[in-house]
């Protein structure tokens, strides 16, 4: 199958290795018009697409002012964080693509969406020297060599030669497609680079537990920490939180982590977003108001807040407001009184009390009744609080931190919520983004789940098919950090010992494919059904579809066993018109001759079809 047509990258020999060191296989890079059909031009409304991903065509040479303006205005360490952060998004978001354009491909026809990419995106020659990949078992060795990358190019024309590679976004971007390909951090470093004078740059990644202290440097540039702090106190190194420096491979954990804590785990922008505006708020006395979904973690967030706030001493309170029955709500929070006319027993305090000199944190906050938002706004305004049943007021000393997964605005405009409340407590709102809106996340996230159950669970889990990162690639994690932690710890425990979690180790219910349906295809990989059924419909002409009109035809030719495949003439004539189209670059004439009719013939064909002119 899969006739090469022009040369391509072509002549680039990639060598798939087995983990023990064997050559396998060697194969070029793949046709790369799956790819490149991806990519689509509309300018008449200002557009330019990679699939869904918006793209924008920018000057290399504005980036490399960008570039300068950054080392000069945050120094070079911050600047390479951003830039290699910035890379690792990129490379993150093309490996999305790869479950789409090469579903059930060979591991490293697949793997080469990003060496593609990298090249057609116009970074960087990606000439492979050395692959070796084996994802059940996390397995990953990569080398390569850049010819022409962008980058140093801009660098070197600020700079000159200098005493480091530079190749910072690059790197990012490498570091990111691979970990998300392969679910488990990745980090790539630069060896040779044209910024220290040599002809190319050559990169070798591997898992980021296998490099040994060398790779420590190059890691902080990825890890939240560094970033925010970074910003915060360029030039100072170490974790004023933990009191520790920089990563040392011997004993942390392979995920990146901020603020010193194990269950911060990120790298994304929306992550280090969140570990900002903590930082910034955590020393002053300011009530925040943590938003965004259930599942994404807030709790986790406010103890950190607690953690690093000035009232570390103090004790951190929580609460979750939809856990208590109503009637019980203003006794558990603000303690009640015996006799008067209440039927306690017992006097005892409220959760305020008990939280002075701390952090009270007060979960889905939205549904708390008026009576209680009346209190909590005094307790708020004066910090005075007032037992049930009890008409001696208290002076409590808490710092307030809430969340809730609500529109608080359509509360109050519903009536179900105080506006002064309201405007209390959105002193300071810190968004914490949905799972969906930090997939690049998902490789560190899945590592620190996977490390974490293994453990409790004494399980001897080598990692995650491919076929499973496929899915938890394409699914859309309505329940966020939670579901993710909860569906790792059942693959845990239901994949056999010294084996990869599988996707039926995963999403074994049904319950959580409601949003997002997926199937089996021929290749037994899986799609989304959508895509299913557009496959099994229509055939659309692309990669998969000419293999199975090539079979088909091939059986109605030579008079064997059809397969059974759903296609018309009709569907076998569409196809092949786009294939003329798509080998002719687009040129109709040159497609119109190639199939033996004339431009007219082919531009009418094509429109009664409704394909595109
Ligand atoms: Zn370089």
């Amino acid at each position: 199958m899969g006739t090469q047509h022009k040369a391509e990258q072509g002549t680039e020999q990639m060598k798939l290795v087995t983990p023990k060191g064997a050559r396998v296989d060697s194969l070029r890079y793949p046709d790369i018009a799956d790819l490149m059909s991806r990519l689509r031009f509309a300018p008449g409304n200002g557009r330019i697409w990679l699939d869904d991903q918006r793209m924008v065509l920018l000057h290399a040479q504005s980036l490399g002012t960008l570039r300068r303006e950054l080392i000069d205005s945050l120094g070079i360490d911050a600047a390479r964080g951003l830039l290699t952060r910035m890379g690792y998004n990129s490379g993150a978001r093309d490996a999305e693509l790869v479950g789409k354009v090469r579903p059930g491909n060979d591991v490293s026809e697949m793997f080469a969406v990003g060496p593609q990419l990298h090249m057609l995106e116009g970074l960087t020659e990606v000439e492979p020297v050395r692959l070796e990949i084996d994802v059940e078992n996390g397995h990953y060795y990569g080398e390569f060599l850049w010819k022409g990358c962008a980058e140093d190019e801009e660098h070197v024309r600020i700079y000159g030669i200098g005493a480091e590679p530079v190749c910072w976004t690059q790197i990012g971007y490498a570091s990111g497609y691979t970990s998300v390909f392969m679910g488990r951090p990745i980090l790539y470093r630069e060896v040779e680079c044209r910024a220290l004078g040599q002809a190319y740059c050559r990169i070798i990644g591997k898992p980021i537990e296998e490099w040994g202290e060398e790779a420590a440097n190059d890691l902080r540039f990825l890890k939240a920490q560094s970033f925010t702090q970074g910003l915060a106190a360029s030039g100072d190194r170490t974790d004023p939180v933990s009191g520790h420096g920089a990563y040392d491979p011997r004993e942390a954990p392979a995920a990146p982590t901020a603020f010193g804590d194990v269950n911060m785990v990120g790298a994304s922008p929306g992550f280090n977003a969140v570990c900002h505006m903590i930082r910034r708020v955590a020393t002053t006395r300011a009530t925040v108001l943590f938003l965004g979904e259930s599942g994404v973690g807030k709790e986790v967030f406010a103890r950190t807040l607690h953690r690093i706030s000035k009232r570390s001493e103090g004790a951190f309170v929580a609460v979750n407001c939809a856990a208590i029955p109503e009637s019980l709500v203003e006794s558990e929070l603000f303690g009640v009184e015996k006799g008067g006319f209440t039927d306690a027993t017992q006097s005892r305090p409220g959760r305020f009390e008990r939280a002075h000199g701390g952090t009270l944190f007060l979960d889905e906050i939205g549904i708390l009744t008026m009576t209680a938002q009346g209190k909590l706004l005094r307790a708020l305004q004066e910090g005075e609080i007032e037992r049930v049943g009890d008409t001696q007021t208290r002076r409590v000393d808490v710092r307030v931190v809430a969340a809730t997964n609500l529109d608080l605005r359509d509360e109050v405009r519903a009536g179900r919520f105080r506006e002064d409340l309201y405007f209390r407590l959105n002193v300071f709102p810190i968004r914490v983004p949905s799972l969906r809106e930090r997939k690049e996340d998902l490789p560190v996230l899945l590592n620190h789940f996977l490390r974490k159950y293994r453990e409790r669970h004494d399980r001897n889990i080598t990692g995650f098919t491919s076929r499973a990162i496929d899915a938890i690639l394409s699914y859309n994690w309505p329940g966020n950090i939670r579901e993710l932690e909860n569906i790792v710890e059942r693959g845990v425990i239901l994949a056999g010992d010294g084996a990869p979690i599988d996707v039926g180790h995963l999403f074994i219910s049904g319950e959580t494919f409601d949003l997002s349906v997926f199937g089996v295809d021929e290749h037994g990989s899986l799609l989304p059904s959508d895509k299913l059924n557009a496959l099994a419909g229509a055939g659309a002409g692309s990669g998969d579809d000419a293999e199975r009109i090539t079979r088909k035809v091939t059986s109605l030719l030579m008079g064997t066993e059809t397969d059974g495949a759903p296609l018309s003439l009709d569907d076998i004539e569409s196809a092949l018109l786009k294939s003329a189209v798509r080998q002719a670059s687009g040129n109709l004439s040159a497609a119109a001759r190639s199939l033996g009719i004339t431009r007219a013939q082919l531009v009418y064909r094509l429109k009664s079809r409704g394909l595109r002119v």
